[in-house]
């Protein structure tokens, strides 16, 4: 049996990145035994509303909140790509590169995958990467599979595996629940905590919170404390 080695890939809008994110791939790095992990910035999504800040400082603020941490690296792939982005083509890219001897593990947390079924070609998903989920507070439970729309569960009825060296048994198609501490933050509620002129403050890196404050994002010329 080939024993595949693992490439996590931690893709969002990251505006701003914030403790959620690097707490739960810091667990993630600690539990699955990843050769690689990145964070990927994306351009701009598909699926939602345009980000606030511009690819560039999103990704500047991922830069410096992973700056310390020799397990993370910073994969800029979508934000020089241009136009609409879909999470699908960087997958079959970094497939094309690993030549399929990497099993790619695609991070996510619960409230993604419920809308996993809305994805440009989100079957292709399941063939190109494995998908490692975490639990989010505000989220549906992701023991409660009964409750998944029932297009997810028709897809992902044959996945699960709840051992993760599982993962690199073979290089795509297996979705692992990850148990990680859940973090009540995100990127919404940090904007908008800006917008009303309070401290956001421990819910985010200071080198991130002092750009935020240095570039005037998601507040205008004033309102930072
Ligand atoms: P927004 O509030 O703008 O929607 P967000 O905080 O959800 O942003 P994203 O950049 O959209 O952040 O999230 C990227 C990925 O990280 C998504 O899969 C999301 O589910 C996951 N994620 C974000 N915050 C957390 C958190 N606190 N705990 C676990 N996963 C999270």
């Amino acid at each position: 049996m080939t024993d595949y080695s693992l490439i996590g890939i931690y893709g969002g809008t990251f505006d701003p990145v914030h403790y959620g994110h690097l707490r739960v791939a810091e667990e993630l790095v600690d539990t699955i035994a990843f050769d690689q992990f990145f964070f990927v910035p994306a351009g701009e999504p598909r699926l939602r509303e345009a980000p606030i800040a511009s690819k560039y400082h999103r990704t500047r603020m991922v830069a410096l909140s992973i700056q310390n941490n020799p397990r993370f690296s910073l994969d800029k792939r979508e934000i020089k790509r241009a136009g609409v982005s879909a999470t699908v083509e960087s997958l079959r890219e970094y497939h094309a590169e690993y030549n399929g001897k990497a099993a790619l593990c695609f991070i996510m947390g619960a409230d993604t995958f419920l809308k996993i079924h809305h994805w440009h070609h989100w079957l292709e998903i399941f063939q190109l990467c494995h998908l490692v989920i975490v639990d989010r507070p505000d989220s549906m439970r992701m023991m409660d599979r009964r409750n998944f729309p029932p297009v997810i569960q028709d897809a992902c009825a044959s996945r699960w595996i709840t051992c993760p060296t599982d993962l690199t048994s073979q290089f795509s198609g297996m979705i692992y629940i990850a148990e990680t501490t859940l973090l009540d933050i995100s990127a919404t509620r940090i904007r908008n905590l800006i917008a009303a002129d309070k401290s956001i403050r421990y819910l985010l890196p200071e080198a991130v919170s002092d750009y935020i404050k240095t570039h005037h994002l998601y507040s205008g010329e004033n309102g930072f404390k």
